[in-house]
């Protein structure tokens, strides 16, 4: 008889050393790979439940422990007979990361009882199961965490991961990368409020990403920028959809939105082989830049010449703080004249640099600096050197007039922009009423809510502000309202040319426009005039102020000086 027990013991001592051999062999290849092979492990598990006479084996897995406290965890059932007793063996661990499994083994019901060795095994393949399940968990959070942004989206990590992963399989061919970002967007969340602005932007993602399906991908870099992979035989579509869609954000009510996207596009030829980010970045987010700031093209395809933009960018990056130290930027002045009586009114402050004796105009510059906050440095050093010199222009007896400062956007993010710019325009004790910024109304990068605010706290400390280049960009009648401007400064593309008959599309635009600000009470700028007869369309439709050629080019600081003392200009009848 003891025989017969030692025979069966070592049976199932046999039986129990191959599945744990298969077990540990499951779990090793499993952990080599990419993804884990649950189905091979759970089919051991199920062998090895079967083994110790237990009807059942089930893993429950906890995000944290509040989460256990609600009962929210997922279960993972590796055997189940049906015929699962109370009687169960349980184990509870909490990982390092807070994470918390706990396994159960339940006794069959009517088999005979676990012996201590049989205890001690289970208790074995508990702990094995654990490490396996918490790392393939672990793998799905960090996946999650890793590959998807807060609002659940795929992001840039992702976007790279899919072009490499296709890139080695041969996937991209005839594919084409783009960047996008979404037009007016902060004007969208203003009008239909952040939850529901949030609605639309991910009802117009899902739309696009059911119509890549597999073979593309769209992801989120941040904000309302977006990348996108995509089959060249769809391209057609999706810029369609990039230009314009209509997306019902309730089905109830039926409301809609319009959305539409600047983008930059990339065809990926044949032979291209992506192993990093700058692979492809560096070839959609300059087209796409280019789409959304160049005032022409919405959608803007990548091609080698702006390789050479890039290198341009990087060389102003660098030498930028040097010029500085080095003062190598000027302030040139360009005068503001009233149509009506030819008199001096203002000027606007514009940079120039000045290198190896050249002058390199701002459109040279000023893009690359606007990458970074250099910008709102060298916005800083024109106002310090604007203030002095209107300092030394009071001191001297001459007629001040109003000088306007460009500010970029970028400031916007600064929270006490208000406070810095106070300080160096009272440091050289400049009577505020000389002073203007001017704001273009071309990015969208900043909320709404930061513009207004900035633009009211400046104008309670009794300084103007304009809305620059205003037709351009986007140009919307809510920011003119909304925002409590002194000036609007009408692009020069809005302004008739010489064969352009008043029922032109130009004249009835600008004869619109200027009605406009009048009525809402803004002084109106007409920039880039360049002709006698233009000053005269100024007058004829009531916008009393001229920057431009005609009159003068942004002159040097002591040209300008002549024109301050002159103070009036010539003006025919
Ligand atoms: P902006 O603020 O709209 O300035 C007006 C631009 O129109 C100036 O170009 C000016 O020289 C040009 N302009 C004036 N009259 C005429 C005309 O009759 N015909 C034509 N075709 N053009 C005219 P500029 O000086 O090259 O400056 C370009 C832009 O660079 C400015 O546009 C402004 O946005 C930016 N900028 C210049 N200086 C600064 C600065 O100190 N800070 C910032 N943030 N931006 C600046
Ligand atoms: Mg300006
Ligand atoms: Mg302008």
């Amino acid at each position: 008889m003891p025989e017969n027990t030692d025979n069966l013991n070592n049976e199932r001592d046999t039986q129990f050393r191959a599945l744990l051999e298969d077990l540990v062999k499951a779990i090793t290849t499993s952990s080599s790979r990419e993804t884990l092979d649950v189905s091979s492990i759970y089919d051991i598990v199920g062998k090895l439940c079967r083994h110790f006479r237990a009807g059942r084996g089930v893993t429950t897995f906890y995000e944290n422990e509040a989460a256990e406290k609600r009962g929210d965890g997922d279960l993972y059932e590796a055997y189940n007979n049906g015929n699962a007793s109370d009687i169960d063996l349980t184990q509870r661990v909490v990982t390092g990361a807070r994470t918390i499994v706990i396994s159960q083994v339940f006794l069959e019901n009517g088999a005979a009882p676990w012996t201590q060795l049989e205890r001690e095994r289970i208790d074995m393949i508990q702990k094995m199961i654990f490490s396996f399940v918490s790392r393939s968990r672990l793998q799905k959070i960090v996946e999650k965490l890793t590959f998807y942004d807060r609002d659940g989206y795929p992001n840039l990590p992702n976007f790279i991961r899919h072009l490499q992963i296709q890139s080695q399989n041969g996937g991209l061919k005839n594919h084409a990368a783009l960047h996008f970002n979404l037009r007016h967007f902060s004007l969208v969340n203003q009008k239909l409020g952040r939850r529901t602005g949030d609605t639309v932007m991910k009802a117009y993602i899902n739309q696009m990403a059911e119509f890549l399906d597999e073979e593309g991908m769209v992801a989120r870099i941040g904000g309302d920028n977006f990348c996108a992979l995509c089959p060249q035989d769809k391209l057609p579509r999706l810029i369609q959809m990039l230009k314009s869609s209509t997306i019902v954000y309730d089905e109830i009510t039926g409301d809609k939105a319009r959305v539409s996207a600047t983008a930059g596009i990339y065809l990926i030829p044949d032979d291209f082989r992506c192993n990093d980010n700058s692979d492809i970045m560096d070839k959609i987010v300059p087209a796409s830049i280019l789409a959304r700031t160049g005032g022409g093209d919405h959608i803007v395809y990548y091609d080698r010449r702006m390789d050479k933009n890039r290198e341009h960018f990087m060389m102003v990056q660098q030498q930028f703080a040097q010029a500085l130290a080095r003062s190598e930027f000027k302030v040139f002045y360009q005068p503001k004249v009233s149509v009506y009586t030819g008199e001096l009114v203002g000027a606007e402050a514009l940079c120039r640099w000045f290198r190896d004796d050249q002058i390199i105009p701002p459109i040279r510059f000023i893009p690359a600096l606007e990458q970074n906050t250099d910008i709102c440095r060298l916005d800083f050093y024109m106002l310090e050197k604007v203030c002095r010199d209107l300092r030394r222009w009071q001191e001297s007896g001459k007629h001040l007039v109003r000088v306007s400062v460009n500010l970029s956007r970028k400031h916007l993010l600064d929270d006490d922009l208000t406070e810095h710019l106070l300080e160096i325009i009272d440091k050289y004790r400049i009577p505020h009423r000389y002073i203007e910024f001017e704001l273009t109304e071309t990015t969208t990068d900043v909320a709404f809510t930061d513009l207004k605010h900035a633009v009211s706290a400046l104008k309670t400390a009794g300084i103007a502000i304009a809305v620059d280049d205003f037709g351009v960009g986007f140009s919307s009648l809510n920011l003119v309202q909304d925002i409590p401007w002194d000036v609007l400064k009408v692009d020069k593309t809005f302004l008739p040319i010489e064969d352009d008959n008043v029922l032109s599309r130009r004249s009835i635009m600008f004869r619109h426009v200027v009605g406009m600000a009048k009525e809402l009470g803004l002084e109106c700028v007409a920039e880039g005039v360049e002709t006698a007869h233009q000053v005269e369309i100024l007058r004829d439709n009531n916008c009393d102020i001229a920057q431009g050629f005609w009159f003068d080019k942004p002159l040097p600081h002591d040209e300008f000086e002549k024109r301050l003392e002159q103070h009036f200009y010539h003006i025919d009848d």
